[in-house]
């Protein structure tokens, strides 16, 4: 075991984190060497010790599509790549009656509704008003919206909204058509706005630098402490969508890496006063072994699928979700009022029967 990984896991599990030059060094391991397996080890031991053992399910639903004018290069929607034409945008019935799906079993910490990067007001604070009716108090409502400034942040307050996720994406402004500071610029008016926020980086393709990603990292930490980042942060790997420059397995790191980036951000965050929930998508068990804890569900369109409704493509639903956790070992989901569930065989048969 090379000792300086020992040393940066060792103070990790007292309370502090490594510096930029260590988290190089991590992200610069071999995904299969013994020294990965330990940090994704050790970053699975010390947020389960944190949190008692517990996750948070998420579910989220795509609300409207089109050919989308900020163009990132990742994603299905794009307008110089998409296969979609038109602009479709899911009435607001349809809307509540996934919402209400998600919600069904009683455990859901959170739902996203999300859009395209400008989207109708109107229609969404119509969403956001008819969804939070729908929704248990348990459930937050979260927005995964495009930019926007404060007086629709405070409108969509009003209306029910919690937070937002909203990120500043690996190469935006470069892969995107978004200047960054729009992104950080929205961020804050929310913020402002009395809405939490939530980060990641994302999305992590295979030539992604260790720089760019250490970076990120940094930023989310530097994040963290201005605003807390009560609900979420996380990692999220780019997808190979079929069409985008980035097509292909080839174009893709593996979960294993995945793991070990999102373990090495669990360390980067470690003196978190308010630690957050650690995210991973698309959902799986590597990551779930090695530190994160939030995954989510998703219906509707997705960015990452070519198929209209992802829940027939590459979407999990809350009881694969809900599966998922329990087979890599927690034992409590956390819902957005703190409240929690024991997640027991009983209670597993009991979702089962209830279909
Ligand atoms: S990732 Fe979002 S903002 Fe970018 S093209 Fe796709 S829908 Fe538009």
């Amino acid at each position: 075991m090379d000792q300086r990984v020992t040393d940066v896991i060792n103070k990790a599990r007292e309370g502090v984190p490594p510096t930029y030059d260590e988290v190089l060094m991590l992200l610069e391991l071999d995904e299969a060497s013994p020294e990965a397996t330990a940090v994704r080890g050790a970053a699975n031991d010390l947020v389960r010790e944190r949190t008692g053992n517990a996750g948070i399910l998420l579910g989220q639903v795509g609300i409207d599509v089109y050919p989308c004018e900020a163009d990132c290069q990742f994603c299905s929607f794009a307008k110089s790549t998409t296969c979609f034409t038109g602009h479709t945008t899911m009435p607001v019935d349809e809307v509540v009656e996934r919402a209400k799906e998600f919600a069904r079993g009683g455990d859901l910490y959170a739902f996203y509704l999300m859009t395209m990067n400008s989207f109708k007001e109107d229609y969404v604070l119509e969403c956001i008003r008819a969804v939070r009716a729908a929704l248990p108090a348990t459930t937050k409502l979260i927005g995964n919206f495009g930019d926007s400034d404060a007086s629709f942040w405070k409108k969509a307050k009003e209306a029910g909204l919690d937070g937002i996720y909203h990120v500043k994406r690996l190469g935006e402004g470069t892969l995107t058509e978004i200047p960054p500071e729009r992104r950080e610029a929205t961020i804050r008016a929310a913020w402002e706005s009395g809405l939490s926020v939530q980060d990641c980086c994302e999305p992590i393709g295979a030539e992604t630098s260790n720089e760019d990603i250490a970076t990120r990292l940094f930023e989310i930490q530097a994040h963290g402490r201005e605003y807390g980042l009560h609900d979420c942060a996380g990692v999220m790997k780019r997808n190979g969508v079929p069409g985008t420059p980035f097509e292909g397995l080839q174009n893709e790191i593996t979960n294993m890496r995945l793991g070990l980036i999102g373990a090495i951000e669990c360390f980067v965050m470690v003196d978190q006063e308010d630690f957050p929930w650690m995210a991973v998508h698309e959902p799986n068990v590597v990551s779930l072994m090695s530190g994160a804890n939030a995954i989510w569900a998703e219906t509707g369109f997705n960015p990452r699928d070519t198929s209209e409704d992802t829940s027939a493509g590459r979407g999990l639903d809350v009881p694969a979700v809900r599966e998922m956790f329990y087979q890599a070992g927690f034992r409590k989901l956390v819902l957005g009022d703190g409240s929690t569930v024991e997640l027991t065989p009983e209670y597993m048969a009991q979702k089962i029967a209830e279909g």
